[in-house]
């Protein structure tokens, strides 16, 4: 390659770090003191993991920031990522009171950052599994999130209970693939490490399918939670692809987590190809790399992007560029390292992108980074377990209250399941298939948190935002109806 790191470390280290500073104490007293502590709270029912979010804030408020850690970690084990990388503005924070009230919310995230911190920081676990274990044992398929999620549930509901992964470290794309300005890998690891500390077993470098098959699985354990996630980068089927300066975002990501700053390769010029949360995630970073040009390249419009408005808006900030309207039709090569791309323009007819004829051009690049979405492990898991019933997207076909497959005692959670969402949904769904494991093996059933709601009146009680999470698009739509 090419390419080569372009920054020294410290500004490597400036640039990179998290976009927001964690609150004072005094920050969090005066911040939290802005919660109205709704009875009817519809932050709790915009949380997929349905955190008590004013019973947190109050603890807060009263000086107990533990307590505030253990309300938070009980309900998403991942609540100290979770705090940086979820989109608030779509969920808790976006279906706060204050915002219509101030047009300004409690800084929900904010405040979760603050009180898990303090946990992690002073070493306190809130978390315990009992002593004495139920004799069962559960094998976990995947490190990411959702198996994280569940792990933890399980272990505090007394299972035997082991997560094998073919990283070198656990937490998955938490770890590896979250933008380093929200969330260093170290916050995920820390993590981990508080869940092996729960009696989670962990074995790593074991590829399931190669090193571990089904049948030994089987065998040996009393029930399996498959959480593999995605697979690698969807192809862009166009000449140039195979050249050494193609990437798929995902592994440029990784590079950054896993070499320190100032050794990770960037181009001066990037093409970052796609417009959703992993192509900004690669056009911002590339540029606090120090790329000189990093550019999104999107067939359909502004308009039509999948990335969060929010997150749109901080890559601008970044300074990266967008060509709305365009399609790549080549990679140009020079001494077999790209030089640049065959662009051309496009217009949607009929709902399909077309090229319009005779607006190609070239420009010059020496990365391109390809964001058009990851294939589903669809043919692994077939080879895997026959019997496994996909949906026609390749999502594994899952009980949405229990995480239960078509095949007996497998269960299913995260991106796996769901085609791809946030951290919170893969815990979330983990934590949901503990449960049905549970109910599985020892015919008892764990309640979640119920939320009286008056989006629910009409209908009973929907629980919290756990058993059915409403986002603030159908929040408002619930309000109006
Ligand atoms: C670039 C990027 C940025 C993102 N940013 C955000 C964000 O800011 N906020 C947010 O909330 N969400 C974000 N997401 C989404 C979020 O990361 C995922 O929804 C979440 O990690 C899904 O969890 P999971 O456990 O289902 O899968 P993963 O996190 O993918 O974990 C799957 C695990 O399975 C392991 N595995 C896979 N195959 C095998 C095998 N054959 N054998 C053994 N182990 C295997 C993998 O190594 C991995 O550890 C982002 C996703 C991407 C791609
Ligand atoms: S909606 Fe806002 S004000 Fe109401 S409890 Fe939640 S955070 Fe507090």
């Amino acid at each position: 390659m090419l390419i080569k790191p372009l920054l020294d470390a410290g500004t490597a280290a400036r640039n990179m770090a998290e976009k927001e500073a964690r609150y004072a104490p005094q920050e969090a007293l005066i911040e939290s003191n802005r919660c109205l502590f709704c009875f009817d709270a519809p932050c709790i029912m915009a949380c997929p993991t349905g955190i008590d979010i004013p019973s947190f804030i109050k603890k807060i408020a009263n000086g107990n920031p533990t307590g505030s850690a253990r309300t938070i970690l009980t309900a998403n084990v991942l609540g100290a990522s979770c705090a940086r990388v979820c989109p608030t503005e779509v969920l808790c924070e976006g279906a706060c009171v204050v915002l219509d009230l101030e047009g300004d919310p409690v800084k929900i995230g904010r405040l979760q950052r603050y009180a898990t911190d303090y946990v992690f920081e002073h070493q306190i676990d809130v978390l315990q599994a009992p002593a004495k274990k139920n004799g069962k044992k559960v094998a976990i398929l995947g490190a990411g999130p959702a198996g994280l999620g569940c792990a933890a549930e399980l272990a505090q509901l007394g299972y035997d209970t082991t997560v094998f992964d073919k990283k070198k470290e656990g937490g998955g794309l938490n770890t590896y693939g979250i933008a380093y300005y929200k969330m260093p890998p170290k916050i995920s690891l820390d993590e981990v490490k508080m869940i092996e500390r729960l009696g989670v077993k962990f074995q790593y470098g074991v590829e399931i399918g190669k090193d571990l098959t089904m049948p030994e699985l089987e065998k040996n354990y009393d029930a399996i939670f498959l959480a593999l996630g995605l697979g690698g980068a969807n192809r862009l089927g166009i000449p140039g692809e195979d050249l050494p300066e193609v990437v798929d975002a995902l592994e440029f990501i990784e590079w950054i987590h896993t070499k320190p700053l100032h050794e990770v390769p960037v181009g001066r010029r990037v093409a970052v190809l796609g417009c959703g949360n992993t192509a900004i995630d690669a056009v911002s970073q590339s540029k606090r790399l120090g790329a000189d040009v990093a550019t999104i390249i999107y067939r359909r419009g502004e308009d039509d992007m999948p990335a969060y408005g929010f997150e749109y808006e901080l890559a601008k900030n970044d300074g990266a560029t967008f060509h709305f309207h365009t399609i790549p039709t080549e990679v140009l090569a020079e001494n077999g390292h790209v030089k640049a791309l065959r662009l051309a323009k496009t217009e949607t007819r009929d709902g399909k992108v077309q090229i319009i004829p005779g607006s190609e051009w070239t420009e010059e690049f020496d990365l391109v980074l390809k964001a058009v979405g990851q294939e589903k492990q669809s043919s692994a898991f077939e080879k895997l377990f026959p019997s496994l019933k996909l949906d026609r997207k390749g999502r594994v076909e899952h009980n949405p209250e229990t995480m239960a497959t078509s095949v007996p005692k497998l269960f299913v959670g995260g991106d796996c399941a769901n085609g791809g969402r946030e951290v919170v949904n893969a815990v979330a769904e983990g934590k949901k298939a503990a449960r049905g494991i549970n109910a599985l093996l020892t015919k008892q059933n764990v309640t979640g948190p119920v939320q009286p709601s008056r989006y629910g009146a009409k209908d009973g009680a929907l629980g919290s935002g756990f058993n059915h999470p409403i986002r603030v698009p159908e929040l408002l739509a619930a309000m109006n109806s």
